[in-house]
Parts: structure tokens; sequence; C-alpha cells
């Protein structure tokens, strides 16, 4: 929802669930662990009531310890946290799923995917960005498609089952190498608000053809 008119984010998560995505993929951005600032628990609570979907927390922040409980109240459905978060990963984990709450691990562009290893066998999702966090239009990074293959292999690897999410940059461009490379979750952001077409069409034209290669 990065990409959205945030003066109207109600009818926006409207126009979203209409048009037949998955996941509300939610950025919630401290001004520290990323320069810039996106909304908290009170405004995803206040979101609620115009969608039934899955709502998906990326959670940008230097000390997310606080904000779990909030934003699990507010209604959220999942939580990703980043390895280079200055936390305790493991706590923040555990944190998450007492609560019942699905719980990812996001890693950076710099950041050896090795990093997620420690958390394979208590998350339901790993997140790899494309681009650098922080702000929405970004160009996607083509090095993130060989790092899905390899986060793919790692999940195969561990045999586990756990849902591999790629945010950044997504368009038509990368979508179908992605899911060749093992993506399950594409997040869209500029591509569904900024384009002229209709955004169930675009977010058809994401959804690829699963194991074509
Ligand atoms: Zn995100």
């Amino acid at each position: 929802m990065l990409a959205a008119d945030f003066s109207n984010f109600g009818s926006e998560i409207t126009n979203v669930t209409e048009a037949g995505a998955d996941w509300i993929h939610l950025d919630v951005m401290d001004g520290q662990f990323v320069p810039n600032l996106t909304f908290g628990p009170p405004v995803i609570a206040s979101l609620r009531e115009y969608s039934r979907l899955h709502f998906d927390i990326h959670l940008m922040a230097n000390n997310p310890h606080e904000l779990i409980e909030p934003l699990i109240d507010a209604g959220a459905d999942s939580i990703t946290l980043h390895v280079e978060a200055l936390t305790d990963l493991e706590k923040g984990i555990n944190q998450i799923k007492s609560h019942g709450c699905k719980v990812g691990v996001a890693v950076n562009p710099a950041t050896d995917e090795q990093e997620i290893l420690p958390f394979l066998q208590s998350v339901d999702l790993i997140l790899v960005m494309s681009v650098v966090p922080g702000y929405g239009g970004q160009s996607f990074i083509p090095a993130s498609i060989d790092k899905v293959k390899r986060v793919r292999s790692i999940i195969e690897d561990a045999n586990q089952d756990i849902e591999l999410q790629v945010d950044g940059g997504i368009s038509t461009e990368n979508s179908q190498a992605l899911i060749n490379a093992g993506a399950t979750i594409l997040v869209a952001g500029s591509f569904l608000f900024s384009s002229n077409n209709q955004m169930s069409n675009s977010i058809l034209s994401l959804r690829g053809n699963v194991n074509q290669d």
C-alpha cells in the first residue's frame, strides 16, 4: 500500500481488495531503521473495516518489540521483522508467535541470505528485499532473482513450509522470473497504483504461470 493515495487510504484498500489481491502489504516505517515514516497501529486498525484480506505487516523498525502487540491488536495477520534491525530477533519472533500471528524475516539487498538460517524452524515467511527499503517507486535490483533461487533452495533443504516473498520494484518485467526462481508472494506497489491499466488486470498480469521455465 506504500504507493497508495494516503488521503484516501480506506477506499484504496477497498480498490485493492476488489481488484483481486490475495494480501494487503502494509509497510510500517519508524524513521530510524529507515529514514522514512509511514503509519502505525491506529491507522491499521482503522483500515481493518475496509477489507477482510490478510493484513501483512512489513515492520521496518529498530525497536519492533513495543510495536508488536499494538499491531496484532490492530488486526495484523502476519508481521515480518528485519534481520538487520538492532534487536533480539528470536525474542521478536517468539513474541509474535505467542499471539498466534504468522511471522516472517526480511533480508535487505546487501544482507547475506545465510542470516536467515537460525530462524528457519520458526518462521512462516522469508522476505527478500529487491530494493533498499524506505521508499516506494524504486527500480528492481536484478541480482534479487538469483538470491530468491538461493533462498528457495535453503527452504527446500530445511524441508519447511515457508512462503518466499519478494518486495520492491515488482512488475511484469521481473514477475515471471521471480516465480520461476521460487517466489510464492510478490509485493506490488507502484506497478498497481501508477498504471493506467485496471488494477485487476495488473494483478492478473503479475500472477504468471507457476512452474513455467
Ligand atoms: Zn514492504
